[in-house]
């Protein structure tokens, strides 16, 4: 199960590898792993960094861009990696159990295992769904679908009126390889576009949309019986509905005694503790911050990731967490038209441009570039 051999019990355990955790990663390969044993239990061997998803699939990227080789990671931090899942926790006891039935123990663990699809429990199933989630495979899955569906005019639905949704239209309107191009329309709900940002950016994507010819649906859909409907209306033809509407709470850790938010994700304090066992630390889009509100979102799991560190290596070290991750007032978005410009938005600063594509360039090497 895991590559050194004794009985799987660990001072430290990471579950998940996702944007916050390889940050320990990391602290650990700078500053020396603070404990005896510590292990990784990720499923995949590499990471992928949902910001760069978009560039691969309209081809500015090639497929290997934006993976963070979580292998290596562990090899150059002296941890061990089991690549398994984990499908329950006990909290009291310790320990996870594993998708074969194994356990691993812990003194301490630290939970970051991302959100997971929701779009069947939401818009109802079908096979012309397919989930941005879980983030790792949706490349590998949109290909798949892609070559099966290829050759003939592509109807796509993106369903989701965030900053997911509109990059992942675009993304499709101008994905490599399909000829003729995909006919593509973006629902975003009735909550409409953008909700959280301000109109000025609002007004540059619906812009965007509506030169690359992407029609704006500002209602809910529905699926049923394998065909799409928004309000009321079956939408015709569709051969493919892409869901980005934000991730649903794993059912284990709650069902392990996890205290969590009332959507089933963990609920921690500002140093990143459940607040039922503060043994167990959880962060990213897994988690929820009790003491303020910190939406889901990579950004803030990337930049919780250097204080998760911090507070590990304290708790390792015997002493109090004392570090807390506080969001600026405003986030930064750069979403990419897939044309050779990006959509900023900045609070209520709005702008678009070849610049802001180059500034979410440099932003997604910078990061990249610490764990290559
Ligand atoms: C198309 C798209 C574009 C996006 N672009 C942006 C953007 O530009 N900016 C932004 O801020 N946000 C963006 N997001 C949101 C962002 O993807 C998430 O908020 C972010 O990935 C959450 O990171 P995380 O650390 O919580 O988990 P993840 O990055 O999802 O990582 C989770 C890890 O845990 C592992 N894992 C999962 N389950 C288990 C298990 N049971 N046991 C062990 N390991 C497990 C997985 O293999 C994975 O390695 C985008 C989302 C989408 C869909």
């Amino acid at each position: 199960m895991s590559s050194k051999t004794g009985p799987d019990t660990f001072d430290l355990l990471l579950i998940g590898g996702g944007h916050a955790q390889v940050a320990v990663l990391k602290d650990w390969i700078d500053n020396g792993l603070p404990v005896e044993r510590a292990a990784l239990i990720d499923p995949a061997s590499h990471a992928r960094y949902s910001g760069t998803v978009p560039g691969i699939i309209s081809g500015q990227h090639d497929e290997t861009h934006g993976l963070v080789d979580l292998a290596n990671l562990c090899e150059r931090a002296g941890v061990e990696r089991i690549e398994d899942r984990v499908v329950a926790i006990d909290p009291d006891a310790r320990n996870v159990t594993l998708s074969g039935g194994e356990k691993a123990s812990f003194t301490i663990a630290s939970i970051d295992t991302g959100g997971v699809g929701r779009a069947s429990d939401v818009l109802g199933s079908s096979d012309k769904l397919l989930d941005v989630r879980p983030i790792g495979g949706f490349i590998a899955r949109w290909r798949e679908i892609a070559s099966e569906l290829g050759g003939k005019p592509l109807h796509i639905a993106v369903v989701g009126g965030g900053a997911g949704g509109v990059e992942l239209a675009f993304a499709m309107r101008n994905a490599k390889g399909m000829e003729p191009a995909p006919k593509v329309a973006l629902i975003a709900g009735n909550d409409g576009l953008l909700p959280t940002l301000g109109s000025w950016t609002r007004g540059l994507v619906e812009r965007e949309l509506e030169k690359q010819g992407i029609p704006l649906i500002e209602h809910n859909a529905v699926l049923e019986s394998g065909a799409l409907s928004v309000d009321g209306q079956r939408l015709e033809p569709v051969d493919l509905v892409i869901a980005a509407i934000g991730s649903g709470a794993p059912a284990w850790p709650e069902e392990g005694g996890l205290a969590t938010d009332p959507h089933g994700f963990i609920a921690v304090d500002r140093f990143q503790r459940s607040t039922s066992h503060p043994h167990i630390l959880a962060s990213g889009d897994v988690a929820q911050r009790l003491d303020r509100f910190v939406p889901h979102a990579g950004v803030h799991a990337v930049h919780t990731g250097p204080v998760l560190a911090a507070n590990l290596r304290a708790m390792a070290e015997g002493t109090a967490p004392d570090e807390t991750y506080i969001p600026r007032p405003a986030s930064l978005f750069l979403m990419t038209t897939c044309r050779g410009e990006a959509i900023m938005a900045y609070g209520w600063l709005g702008g678009q441009g070849a610049w802001a594509q180059r500034w979410k360039e440099a932003i997604d090497k910078r990061w990249l570039d610490q764990y290559g």
